[in-house]
């Protein structure tokens, strides 16, 4: 539900969007409502609480079709992102495995971008294949050169920008024009930017997804996804989200709300760490390359310029050949980064990574090992310190 209030600055939505203040006995957050069954007052009542198809106005009918908890987040992330209506989903992979399953149907040809998610990646090769969905994989930097890759049966296209190993940026814009003339739908996941720094729908997008487990939860302590949609293509999505009984849990629900009223102030340090140790990172000798879109010579920074409005605290590097000890010793050892997938949490990471033998479309031609960096809130002169430290491990491993 869109706040009518436009004009309000983007924090203050970030602190109001979704908040209910006339009810709960004036309790800033909503309660955590553990619930299943609905009692009804009245059969008339129990009449008017039967399941409605397309999801009625948000009242509580059965626990598994939401509650205040889910709505305050639905409802702020509809708004933040800029779309219609959001529905909550236990994980991002369930999220998007649930997106493309309303999306498609057997006989249909999917077009996916080569550096999506690899769980996406696996769910299209694993299951939408048993359902009769082809899918064809398409190099990120395709822009309107997707035009030759449409077929009559092509219904959606999937983007994600920039990938989340290999940063390459997508234009959006380009592709959603050609897709839409063809009558295809645009799906894409917006995990990396959060519902800050892209507005999806201001660019094409059809239907958007986070992994709310990143920066929307923020701070790794549970797994959520969100789909929020355009109108029309709402009743798609709800349909089949409500068919597949999918629902997520009230605590995890309402530590996302949570980690989302402080999201403004955690991405704009999350950007501010992450280009300072990305600007001292491409300084280092043992650095070949930094991939992270907001760094001028990084391909795909004029994207970035020109349709997003901050970048995260998740980049990438590419070391000078080395070998795989000197990279283990690297990372090795680590004292502030620790090692982990996962990201969007408080906290740095670091994560060696390898796309070459998951590549499909284009290959992965750099020469040296990748390493992924999510720059969390700690002291950036610590995170310099740490990484630096890492590199004499390096150096010393030969
Ligand atoms: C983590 C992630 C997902 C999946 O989210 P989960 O909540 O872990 O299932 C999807 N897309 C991207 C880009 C991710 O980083």
């Amino acid at each position: 539900m869109t706040n009518p209030e436009k004009n309000l600055g983007e924090a203050t939505r970030v602190v109001t969007a979704g908040r209910d203040l006339k009810n709960y006995a004036g309790a800033v957050n909503p309660p955590v409502y553990h619930v299943s069954t609905i009692i009804s007052k009245s059969v008339a009542e129990l009449k008017a609480h039967s399941i409605r198809e397309d999801g009625g106005d948000q009242v509580m009918t059965y626990g598994r079709r939401g509650s205040p908890t889910s709505w305050a987040l639905e409802n702020a992330v509809a708004e933040l992102e800029g779309g219609y209506r959001t529905l909550a989903y236990p994980s991002g992979l369930a999220a998007i495995a649930g997106t493309l399953l309303a999306f498609l149907k057997s006989g249909d040809h999917l077009l996916m971008v080569d550096s999506v998610y690899a769980p996406t990646r696996r769910f299209c090769n694993q299951v939408l294949k048993r359902f009769g969905v082809e899918t064809t994989y398409y190099d990120p930097q395709i822009d309107s050169g997707i035009r030759e890759l449409l077929r009559p049966n092509t219904t959606v296209v999937f983007t994600e920008s920039p990938g989340s190993h290999t940063f390459e940026m997508q234009d959006i814009p380009a592709i959603a024009e050609v897709a839409h003339a063809h009558g295809a739908k645009v799906l894409m996941d917006n995990t990396w930017a959060s519902p800050l720094f892209f507005k999806p729908f201001e660019h094409g997008v059809d239907v958007s997804i986070q992994a709310g487990t990143k920066y929307i939860v923020g701070h790794s302590d549970a797994m959520l996804g969100t789909v929020t949609t355009t109108q029309e293509c709402w009743p798609a999505l709800s349909t089949t989200t409500w068919n597949m009984g999918q629902c997520a849990g009230p605590d995890d629900l309402y530590l996302a709300q949570r980690g989302f009223r402080t999201l403004s102030v955690r991405l704009q340090q999350h950007y501010r760490n992450g280009l300072t140790v990305g600007e001292w990172l491409r300084s280092r000798s043992e650095v070949r390359q930094v991939l992270h879109p907001a760094l001028p010579e990084t391909p795909g920074y004029e994207l970035w310029k020109r349709d997003f409005l901050g970048a995260s605290g998740l980049f990438g590097i590419e070391l000078e050949p080395c070998s795989e000890a000197a990279v283990v010793a690297l990372l090795d050892g680590m004292q502030i980064f620790h090692l982990g997938g996962s990201w969007g949490g408080y906290e740095s990471l670091v994560l060696p990574t390898n796309v070459r033998k998951i590549r499909t479309a284009t290959p992965w031609n750099f020469e040296g090992p990748l390493v992924r960096l999510h720059v969390g809130l700690e002291s950036v002169s610590d995170l310099k310190d740490d990484l630096a430290e890492g590199f004499q491990r390096l150096h010393r491993a030969g």
